[in-house]
């Protein structure tokens, strides 16, 4: 059965390719396991953000699992000590693959990322030689001003409370733009598009559901 794609999920799908980034549009969330699949050979290297989306799906414990034979470098594993997930988080920025979601996806193609460390928007930007972004179409927005607005008085809060973090945002779902130590929020990150040379090195996987916040 095909996939009726919704006019906002066209515009934004044009949108990327016209950035050199590669679109796709699937039901769900094997679908888009079944894009990222062929790339997880013996001898990668595969990496990934923290991503509610990814384990919602069941991509993430796809990664951690032995169903193919490319090499996870997993800082997820409970308990790590801080130096040996500062060590994964480095050897994940020169992977060969790496998989995230995205905090928005903007219709005219931009993809928005709110980072904490840092690690995840610094393998999205260079490193991995192919990048997949996995999102809910939840995560359309129309544009920059919309995708900012979402993540600071929505994912933001949000995430605070999934934290367990005493923040104010966690207490009345508002950002308050706070210098609170607690505070996670520290790398703002847009990209707009490709260089030409890295042509489809980033493809975003839209999922017809509603995923992640
Ligand atoms: S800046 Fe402070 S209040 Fe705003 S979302 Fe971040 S942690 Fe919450």
């Amino acid at each position: 059965m095909s996939l009726t794609i919704p006019e906002n999920v066209q515009r934004t799908l044009d949108s990327l390719a016209v950035k050199y980034i590669k679109g796709h549009y699937v039901e769900d969330g094997a679908a888009a396991l079944e894009i990222i699949k062929p790339y997880l050979q013996t001898g990668v290297t595969v990496a990934s953000g923290n991503s509610l989306t990814l384990r919602q799906t069941g991509i993430f414990d796809f990664l951690a699992s032995e169903g193919h034979p490319a090499q996870f470098v997993n800082q997820f594993v409970p308990g790590l000590p801080f130096e040996e997930n500062r060590r994964l988080k480095k050897l994940g920025l020169t992977s060969d693959v790496y998989l995230s979601s995205a905090n928005a996806v903007t219709e005219d193609g931009k993809l928005c990322f709110l980072d904490g460390g840092g690690n995840r928007v610094a393998a999205i930007l260079f490193g991995p030689e192919k990048v997949f972004i996995v999102a809910g179409q939840n995560k359309i927005v129309k544009n920059e001003k919309a995708a900012w607005d979402r993540i600071q008085h929505y994912v933001s809060p949000q995430t605070a409370v999934q934290l367990g973090r005493k923040l104010p945002c966690a207490e009345d779902g508002k950002c308050h733009n706070c210098d609170n130590p607690a505070r996670f929020c520290r790398d703002y990150v847009t990209v707009n598009g490709q260089l030409e040379r890295e042509k489809d090195r980033v493809e975003v996987i839209l999922i017809a559901q509603e995923l992640g916040i």
